[in-house]
Formats: C-alpha cells, sequence, structure tokens
C-alpha cells in the first residue's frame, strides 16, 4: 500500500510539475504567475522530479524547437525521425545536454519568457543530489517494500522525468486519432480522458492550438490539469491569458 501510494504520488505529482510548470508556463506561457507562485512550481518540480529534474530553460528551448520543427527535421524528439523509442530518448538527452550546457546557439526568441532561477537549477542538476534523491527513493523501499521485487519499480523513479518525456512523444506522435488533419506533422491525440498523463496525450489538439490552456477540444475529451489551472485562476495564484 505504500509502496503504491509512493509510486502513484511521484508518478503524478511529477507529471504534474512537468505539464504545468515546464510545458504550459515555462514554454507556452498560457498563464501568468506572481514571482513568489513562479519560484513555488519551480521548487515543487525541483522536489517531485527530484532524481530526473529537468532544466525548465533547456526544457522550454527544447519543447519550443519541437513545435517550431514538429516531425520535420530539426523536431528533438519526433518518433518518425528516430528508428525506436531509445533513439527517440537517445537523441533528446543529447539536444538537452547541449541546451542546458549552452553548448549550441539559440535564437534570442527561443529563450523569451522563461523562469530563471539558476542557484536551484544548479543544485538540482548536481549528481550528488540526485544521487541523494535515488538514495531516499531505496530507503523508502527498503523500509516499506513487502518484497524485494518491488524493486524492479525504481529505476522508474530515477528516471521520472524523461520517462514522461518519452511515453508523450513517442505515443503522442504516433498512437490515436487526430482532430486536425490539416496538420502537416503526425500528431495524435492517444486518450480521449487523459488521467494517465494528465493531458500531455492529446498532441494533436495542442499543436493545432498551442497556448490554449485546455488540451483537451471536443465534447468528450478531459484534460484533468485544465480543471486545476482553473482553480488556481480563481484562487489568483495564476492569471489566464485570454
Ligand atoms: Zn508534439
Ligand atoms: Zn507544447
Amino acid at each position: 500500500m505504500a509502496i503504491a501510494l509512493f509510486f502513484g504520488g511521484h508518478w503524478f505529482l511529477s507529471l504534474f510539475s512537468q505539464t504545468f510548470f515546464l510545458h504550459r508556463y515555462s514554454a507556452h506561457q498560457m498563464f501568468t504567475m506572481s514571482r513568489f507562485w513562479e519560484r513555488f512550481f519551480h521548487i515543487f518540480t525541483f522536489i517531485s522530479q527530484g532524481s530526473s529534474y529537468l532544466n525548465a530553460r533547456a526544457y522550454a528551448v527544447l519543447h519550443r524547437l519541437h513545435h517550431k520543427y514538429s516531425d520535420e527535421e530539426g523536431d528533438p524528439h519526433s518518433p518518425i525521425n528516430s528508428g525506436n523509442v531509445f533513439n527517440m530518448m537517445w537523441n533528446t538527452a543529447k539536444v538537452y545536454a547541449n541546451l542546458k550546457n549552452e553548448r549550441i546557439p539559440v535564437e534570442p526568441s527561443m529563450l523569451k519568457n522563461i523562469p530563471d532561477w539558476k542557484i536551484l537549477e544548479k543544485i538540482g542538476d548536481l549528481w550528488v543530489t540526485r544521487v541523494l534523491w535515488g538514495i531516499g527513493y531505496f530507503i523508502f523501499y527498503l523500509v516499506f517494500s513487502p518484497s524485494y521485487w518491488f524493486f524492479l519499480l525504481l529505476p522508474v523513479h530515477f528516471l521520472m522525468g524523461p520517462i514522461h518525456g518519452a511515453i508523450v512523444n513517442w505515443c503522442g506522435h504516433k498512437y490515436g486519432y487526430r482532430n486536425f488533419k490539416e496538420l502537416k506533422d503526425e500528431s495524435k491525440n492517444t486518450i480521449p480522458f487523459d488521467f494517465l498523463t494528465l493531458g500531455e496525450l492529446f498532441q494533436n489538439n495542442h499543436h493545432r492550438f498551442p497556448n490554449r490552456s485546455n488540451f483537451a477540444y471536443r465534447r468528450f475529451e478531459i484534460d484533468p490539469v485544465y480543471f486545476i489551472i482553473r482553480i488556481f485562476n480563481k484562487l489568483s495564484i495564476l492569471k489566464l491569458k485570454k
């Protein structure tokens, strides 16, 4: 039970940070936040992603490149241009590392309005930080796991952020239906009630309307994080753009 809660908690909180803070806020600026709330969710992302924390700047630029070159040459993670999912993950990791370490030139327009908190990014990226998170997960399993078989789940904890990215980037441009067939890329909506990846698998809708905070489009589609955004908007935690 404790393991199920821990696994589910880590899966969904890490995913929430990715879709809410890194994707919808850092990369797309679908809403604005005060400095306090921006920092709050930056720390929340650091804690929830833990050992696989993703740098907000590198994530935002990587993702903006994905929209610009969707499924064409220059797309950092297109399943169409990669032979298999591991190849795609490897290529993504290379571009991500180059962006994170500022080894490749980036157009200034790609860098607009990205949360900037160098010290937190630095701490989150240190090997010692990542290893300490990993040891923390390991100790939790040591204390609460009813059988050693559950330890097989540990690699998922270690690589949570990139695993979510791989599921969304691979499935979201490969499997599912298209509401907007006119789009030149291969984006798909994989599941109509996307509770598994909290709305991220509405890739076809999202590529059609990249700045729309609701990833669901048709009446039967549900994007759970949009409801949370609406609540945050009511509570003045963020301000939705018109
Ligand atoms: Zn996409
Ligand atoms: Zn996007």
